[in-house]
């Protein structure tokens, strides 16, 4: 089957599965899936586009994996993401650093059993600090014991396999520094549910807390290049430059939904799709469509599964901050628009404001990831011995297409010595620096003009606003023990 026809087929699947019978409209309100409509929707094989061609997938093309991602999401933003979770944090890894005897013996249950599978790295004492993390391994007689306690892990209780993280115990009983990864079939038991998760949002999948005593053969090693460490890099960039695949479906989405909204609501005996205000909130809902789809194009064209993307920080997690913000300040957007009937369960706004929210959680908290975005262009300042921003921007392959619009804003000195917020609020700029560069490159290959136009202005707006917050000096203190003195009935 061609891909478009593989594409069409799945499309079309997920519109009947989605908008059929009664009991289907609980998908979103009531927790797990339906078996019947998983079945539906794993014949249409949406994994195999992550599995090698040799192992009897599609071939793992970005374009196709990113396609998907974004089919799904605009029918469900869970099922995206459950999607996403098998192919970017399990088969991806899988396909780059698996040991062949393990890809032939998984890559054939996920082809022909519908298995799915999952990656666990988070511990309760050990989230955003993950190279901390206490889960251990020892190699007894050519296997692997893994013992810990991991947490949040999508599809826990449901994965067939996990690919599981832990730091080797040496002789002396202490846990070197460098991480590794392993395979686990889960049918070889040693994964004990200690609790399941009421999550928020994302009531498809499953969430909880898992006890680890497992054993796993020699071949079951994921293989580093380098170290563990670099290899958990390129997972995580990889899978991290691939969230505009789950954020196209659900923008296209919400700004599908609003647009139809506010043609047909009437307030004040007038169309809300003629109010200004309106249309503002409309442009930017749009042009975070045109940026997502930006994004798309530059993963495609720059993360093939072969690169080796440890070194892609900047780019990586300009994606991940930039399109997760934009994909929950979209779905607040929805609801301001749709109102009062917005905030149910049931209808489509609400439940997209819960299920985009993790989104700038996982995978490195979005506080964190602006940061890193800030250090990185800071050091990368240094070595240049380059201290003017605009100058920087100017001579960056990420930024260089973006700096023109840039001149006047970022002309400036940066204080290399920043308060951790002005880290932050630094790195916000500069993530919508790389991101109006995507957009500018879009344009050239010839989309659209009238959309890429808005988008650069949206996005040049946000920058000169965001730009103004990081220029404020004053740094508000957290009062600590603020009790005393602060009860305004005492004041009146
Ligand atoms: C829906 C969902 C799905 C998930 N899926 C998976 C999965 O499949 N596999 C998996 O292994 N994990 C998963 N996680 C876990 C996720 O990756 C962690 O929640 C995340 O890494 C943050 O860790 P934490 O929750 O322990 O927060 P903490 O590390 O306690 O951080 C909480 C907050 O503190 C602040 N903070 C932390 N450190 C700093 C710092 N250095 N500087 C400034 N501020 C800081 C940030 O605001 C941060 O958001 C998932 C989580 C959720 C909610």
């Amino acid at each position: 089957m061609n891909f478009q026809e593989y594409l069409d087929n799945f499309r079309s699947t997920l519109e009947t599965v989605f908008s059929s019978s009664a009991s289907l409209a609980n998908i979103g309100v009531e927790r797990g899936m339906p078996p019947l409509v998983m079945r539906d929707i794993l014949e249409c094989r949406p994994l195999s586009v992550f599995i090698p061609e040799e192992y009897n997938g599609r071939g793992g093309y970005v374009k196709e994996c990113l396609s998907v991602l974004g089919t799904a999401s605009y029918h469900s933003l869970p099922l995206s993401l459950m999607i996403g979770i098998n192919g970017a944090l399990f088969l991806q890894p899988l396909s780059v650093y698996g040991q062949e005897s393990t890809k032939q013996r998984v890559f054939e249950r996920f082809v022909n059993q519908g298995s799915m599978g999952g990656l666990m790295i988070t511990e309760p004492s050990h989230g955003s600090d993950a190279l901390k993390m206490q889960t251990y391994y020892e190699e007894h007689d050519g296997q692997y014991r893994i013992k810990g306690l991991k947490h949040w892990a999508g599809l826990t209780s449901w994965a067939d396999f996990w690919m599981l993280t832990a730091r080797r115990k040496d002789a002396n009983g202490d846990l070197v520094r460098d991480i590794d990864f392993f395979i686990h079939d889960s049918s070889n038991n040693g994964i004990e549910v200690l609790e399941m998760y009421k999550n928020l949002g994302l009531y498809m999948l499953p969430y909880g807390k898992n006890k680890i005593n497992v054993t796993v053969d020699s071949d079951c090693r994921l293989e580093p290049r380098t170290t563990g460490v670099t290899m958990m890099l390129d997972i995580l960039h990889r899978s991290r430059l691939q969230f505009p695949g789950m954020g196209m479906g659900h923008l296209k989405r919400i700004m599908d939904e609003a647009i139809e909204h506010c043609k047909n609501r009437f307030v004040g005996g007038t169309s809300l799709f003629s109010y200004d205000q309106v249309k503002s909130r409309l442009s930017k809902i749009q042009s975070s469509f045109t940026v997502c789809s930006a994004m798309c194009a530059y993963t495609t064209e720059n993360a093939p599964i072969e690169a080796d993307l440890s070194r892609s920080d900047l780019s990586a997690n300009a994606i991940k901050t930039v399109i997760t913000d934009y994909m929950q300040e979209a779905g607040q957007s929805l609801l301001q628009l749709v109102g009062a009937m917005g905030y149910r369960m049931d209808h489509y706004a609400g439940q997209a404001i819960v299920d985009s929210r993790p989104f700038q959680i996982f995978e490195g908290s979005n506080d964190i990831l602006y940061q890193q975005i800030s250090e990185s262009v800071l050091k990368s300042m240094r070595k240049l011995k380059e201290n003017n921003l605009y100058n920087f921007l100017r001579g960056n392959s990420l930024t260089e297409q973006a700096s023109g619009y840039l001149k006047n804003s970022m002309n400036f000195e940066v204080d290399v010595k920043m308060a951790q917020r002005k880290l932050v609020e630094l790195g916000k700029v500069l993530g919508r620096a790389v991101s109006l560069n995507m957009v500018i490159q879009l344009g050239e290959k010839g989309y659209r003009s009238d959309l890429i136009q808005a988008a650069i202005e949206n996005l040049c707006a946000e920058i000169d606003s965001l730009l103004s917050a990081y220029k404020y000096e004053a740094q508000p203190a957290i009062v600590d023990g603020y009790e005393e003195d602060s009860d305004w009935t005492r004041f009146v």
